[in-house]
């Protein structure tokens, strides 16, 4: 047994299903998960001294690579003056002026912990501020784990085959509304059923948990006409896409402008963090300004907000990060496409800037249940056939990929490589 296996071997017995969060547990793919010792720039180390080029960055934060020395600096910097006081710091006030600088729907924000919190919350305030209770969300679209969105969930939950998780009571399930992803006419039709009920529709703008799926032209619009005609909030859930698909997020990137914004990992550089914001005129009802009650002994930690403030102020006065996002991503999928053409497979990839997924399927994936269609076994050897290359995807076929700037050129062609032979490989076995 290598040291990973003896670790997982281990903390099966101390830790439910030897993992923190399941998609880490390999489940989907077979095999034993990697046991991460350390990462830095476009590599991730595990416990046995092997190197692996990373496409999975922590699940979106790491945009600028592991490690990235402005970011690391400032966490060096900020530990000396203590790491948590559960007081108003100088730095939380920095944070919520950029942020609402980068993403001007944003004109309030709230810190806290977690995607999770940031969702959970959000909610709460559209319940609080409409005064209805339902909500609706889009089938494998993942808002966290919160009891309200572990219906017909994506990622984990997806890739689980639990997009019900047991423990959600029956009431807390019956005011979340599902519609299929790209689909307009259902959404109309849930708005029809249940009028003056619904406070909001949340959804990913990209979707990265059932895989990468983009909204088709004219969804994203058609959702912001739907909100407005029905008194619904708009909930852009960008815990994903924020500050990757553009400065600004799938907002900008789209061109819609939605009452409230979800956001995580990624402004925290990595540490644990979420933050969700909108318009003043809704973010005023959050306690203690107004009455709606959601609060946190960490939210705000200064050294989290330290990371994030270094990762944020460099994406805001870096226009090339996009570019160069832009660029790798291009020329990652057009070199996965050219193999696919080699090898004679049909198969779907989705792509958007930096976010991508390879799906073993033919058919386009436009929403959940296409996107179960894929050949999962396939997957599971390809997976392990890129592992053995050296490169580390996301242990399931229901996960976007996440570049980032630290992957060279070179890197790049490595990928190909590996992608062409993981393929092959991977349909001959
Ligand atoms: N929303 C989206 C779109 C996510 O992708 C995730 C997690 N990947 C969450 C919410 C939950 O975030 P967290 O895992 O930080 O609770």
């Amino acid at each position: 047994m290598n040291e990973s296996e003896k670790l997982f071997e281990k903390a099966k017995t101390l830790i439910p299903g030897g993992v923190n969060s399941p998609v880490r547990a390999f489940r989907a793919v077979g095999g034993s998960p990697l046991f991460i010792k350390s990462a830095k720039g476009p590599y991730i180390y595990d416990e046995d001294g092997r190197q692996y080029i990373e496409l999975i960055n922590s699940w979106g934060p790491m945009i600028l690579g592991h490690a990235f020395e402005p970011v690391e600096k400032a966490v060096r910097d900020a530990i000396q003056y203590s790491f948590s006081f559960g007081a108003p710091t100088r730095k939380e006030v920095e944070m919520a002026e950029l942020i609402t600088q980068m993403v001007p729907s944003v004109e309030k924000v709230r810190m806290v912990n977690s995607g999770t919190e940031a969702t959970m919350a959000a909610i709460r305030v559209a319940r609080g501020f409409t005064g209805r209770d339902k909500i609706i969300k889009f089938e494998g679209c993942y808002h966290g784990h919160g009891d309200s969105f572990l219906i017909a969930a994506g990622s984990g939950a997806m890739t689980m085959g639990v997009p019900d998780s047991p423990g959600v009571t029956k009431a807390t399930a019956a005011d979340t509304l599902t519609a299929p992803y790209n689909d307009l006419a259902a959404v109309e039709v849930l708005l029809a059923n249940n009028q003056n009920q619904i406070a909001a529709i949340i959804l990913e703008p990209v979707v990265g948990n059932m895989g990468c799926v983009l909204p088709e032209p004219g969804f994203l619009e058609g959702i912001r006409t739907l909100c407005d005609k029905n008194g619904v909030l708009l909930i852009f859930d960008e815990v994903m896409t924020g500050f990757r698909l553009a400065k600004g997020g799938a907002q900008e990137r789209f061109n819609i402008v939605p009452d409230l914004t979800t956001m995580g990992k990624i402004i925290g550089g990595g540490m644990p963090v979420g933050a969700y914001g909108g318009r003043a005129e809704i973010m005023n009802i959050v306690s203690p300004a107004g009455p709606v009650y959601q609060a946190g002994t960490l939210s705000g930690n200064p050294i989290a907000m330290s990371a994030g403030l270094a990762m944020l102020h460099y994406l805001n006065e870096h226009p090339d990060v996009y570019s160069r996002l832009e660029e790798v991503g291009n020329k990652l999928t057009d070199g996965f496409r050219s193999a696919l053409l080699k090898t004679g497979l049909n198969y779907t990839i989705n792509h958007v800037g930096s976010m991508f997924t390879l799906f073993m399927t033919e058919r386009p994936v436009t929403n959940f249940s296409e996107a179960k269609s894929c050949d999962l076994p396939l997957f599971g050897r390809y997976f392990h056939a890129m592992l053995n290359r050296g490169v580390y995807l996301a242990p399931s076929q229901f996960e976007s990929l996440f570049l980032s700037t630290a992957l060279t050129d070179e890197l790049v062609e490595q990928i190909i490589q590996a992608n062409e032979e993981s393929l092959t490989e991977a349909i001959t076995t």
